[in-house]
């Protein structure tokens, strides 16, 4: 007997043929939606994530995997959750005899994404890991080559790359409407007031640090703003509140692109900011904010302004990716751009290390 998953596996692989990217209202309507399970159920799951599986076409949540036993009734009440979708960290490889579970989506502390997502790669379930993919190239590379071997996707949510008014910009990196580019300036920060200093985002065993928290953004956004590769890395870091981070900060770091184009970053956990602004040859284009979940907006040197999405990212962003498992496509943000991103920040902790060298990245 053909199994649900495999199924779709054998389905997808028609669909595959089509060499043109399906407009919206011609989306084939789904008979079943893809069945999600969200693994880690703290405050991105559950603010953002478990209500965007509510708005989604091609997938919805049907499974939890958590630790914490007194979360397990009130999801089950709020989404319906079958007894049979709740499993712990410690029995979630039994997912492999699930065939309501399509996709395993990884919500956990940075350090914590390899081992989960690589359960869920060998349970046969298509992996969506949160940003930063991991906190090591090696990791990133265990994962990707996991999901290869047991032939199933792997897609970091870097939602900024599905939100439209982004598209556009990456877009004008082909197009080029006010010339070639001639420096970047991203910022992405706010101010995290620390608490007790117990959460996972302060200690680096667990992957915490702005850089990884959100100076991920800004240097998303200068590769996919420019659609080219830095190809060497300066940075610095400052710690003004050292009782509390033993992690980064607030992080600076200069890339450069070919043909000398500079991209100036900087992430912190000690103010507000968040700003991608492109100069050009003829022009400039900036979206300020550029990477909050509603509300991206933007304008150009010519006075036009670019109007935010009213849609829900993070729908848009599953939906996105479970059309690419549906018909057996290459995923917007597979594995490889998560690797790409944690190259570069394992050159930028080094060159902090190291004064502010200059790190070649090639
Ligand atoms: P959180 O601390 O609110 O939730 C983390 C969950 O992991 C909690 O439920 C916690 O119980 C669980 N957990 C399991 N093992 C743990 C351990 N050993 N130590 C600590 N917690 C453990 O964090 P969050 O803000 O939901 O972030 C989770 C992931 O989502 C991170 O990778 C983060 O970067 C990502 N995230 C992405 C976005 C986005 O916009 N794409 C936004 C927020 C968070």
């Amino acid at each position: 007997m053909i199994s649900r998953r495999n199924f779709i596996k054998q389905s997808g692989l028609v669909a595959a043929s089509s060499v043109f990217p399906i407009p919206d209202f011609l989306r084939p309507k789904p008979s079943r939606k893809l069945g999600v399970a969200l693994v880690g159920l703290g405050y991105y799951s559950r603010d953002l994530l478990a209500p965007a599986l509510q708005l989604t076409s091609y997938c919805e949540l049907r499974g939890i995997v958590t630790g914490t036993p007194s979360k397990i009734p009130v999801w089950q009440a709020k989404y319906g959750i079958a007894d049979k979708n709740v499993y712990n960290y410690e029995n979630m490889y039994q997912l492999a005899n699930n065939d309501d579970i399509d996709i395993v989506y990884i919500v956990l502390p940075n350090a914590l994404h390899k081992k989960y997502s690589i359960i869920g790669a060998e349970a046969g379930k298509h992996v969506w890991c949160e940003k930063p993919m991991a906190t090591t190239a090696r990791d990133c590379k265990a994962m990707i080559a996991s999901c290869e071997k047991n032939k199933v996707q792997l897609t970091i949510g870097y939602r900024m790359q599905h939100e439209p008014v982004t598209r556009k910009i990456i877009q004008m990196a082909k197009s080029k409407p006010f010339g070639d580019f001639k420096k970047l300036k991203a910022e992405a920060g706010f101010y995290n007031r620390g608490g007790d200093g117990s959460h996972w985002k302060l200690h680096p065993e667990l992957g915490g640090g702005a850089m990884f928290d959100m100076g991920v953004y800004p240097l998303n956004a200068v590769r996919y703003a420019t659609q080219m590769e830095p190809v060497s890395v300066s940075a610095r870091i400052e710690n003004s509140r050292p009782e509390l981070f033993r992690v980064d900060e607030t992080t600076f770091f200069e890339l450069e692109f070919p043909n000398g184009v500079m991209a100036q970053c900087k992430t912190s956990f000690a103010e507000s900011i968040n700003h991608l602004k492109i100069d050009c040859s003829s022009g400039w284009y900036e979206l300020q904010p550029f990477q909050s979940y509603s509300g991206v907006q933007g304008r150009t040197s010519s006075g036009k302004s670019f109007s935010p999405f009213s849609g829900n990212q993070q729908a848009k962003q599953m939906d996105d990716d479970s059309l690419a498992i549906i018909q057996n496509q290459s995923p917007m943000v597979p594995g490889e751009e998560g690797l790409r991103d944690i190259i570069i920040v394992e050159s930028i902790f080094k060159s902090a290390q190291t004064g502010g060298a200059r790190i070649s990245l090639l």
